[in-house]
């Protein structure tokens, strides 16, 4: 590796505004780790208490409600109901930085019928607080699995419908500069 190469790879590493390609936050902790590895297989997996059934988001080592610490994943029911939708127009993240320049990116709020309230993405833009939504997960252009909200109507049981709508959202993909590093 040259001198260029190397001032190139240091530039590229602390300024993330010249990156080629820039994408959404990757560290998780290691509950976080174990969220996308949970998740990779079915549309949306939650911790669950096997002492008390209890179902929890997000992720912690311990239950919520009797503190025991035999939690597992199990496949969780997305629907809910939306609480909250809310619209992103500022970021100091690179990633965001680049997509809000396409307009701003909204977020929402879900009450899962199974008990949690989630954050989420928001897929269908024409959901207001109240309506039914369901909520999945998917891996982002970082391979970290996010949640998503769409419709109540619409069908998220297939891989490739889910990857449908990751897709039509630009999520699955980095945020590229052309003369970018
Ligand atoms: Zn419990």
């Amino acid at each position: 590796m040259n001198l260029k190469e190397k001032m190139q790879r240091r530039l590229k590493l602390s300024r993330p505004s010249l990156r080629a390609r820039a994408r959404p936050p990757k560290h998780r902790t290691t509950l976080g780790a174990q969220f996308t590895a949970a998740n990779l297989s079915t549309a949306l997996a939650l911790q669950h208490c096997k002492s008390c059934g209890h179902t929890q988001y997000p992720p912690t080592e311990l239950c919520g409600i009797c503190l025991e610490d035999q939690l597992i994943y199990q496949p969780a029911d997305g629907a809910g109901v939306i609480l909250a939708k809310t619209e992103l127009h500022h970021s100091l993240w690179e990633y965001f930085k680049r997509r809000l320049r396409q307009g701003s990116w909204p977020l929402c709020s879900v009450a899962l019928n199974s008990g949690p309230e989630v954050i989420a993405h928001l897929g269908s833009d024409h959901l207001k607080a109240g309506d039914p939504a369901r909520v999945f997960s998917h891996t982002d252009a970082s391979q970290q699995a996010v949640l998503i909200a769409v419709d109540a109507n619409v069908d998220v049981s297939y891989p490739e419908a889910r990857r449908e709508i990751v897709s039509a959202m630009n999520l699955d993909i980095p945020a590229i500069k052309e003369d970018g590093l």
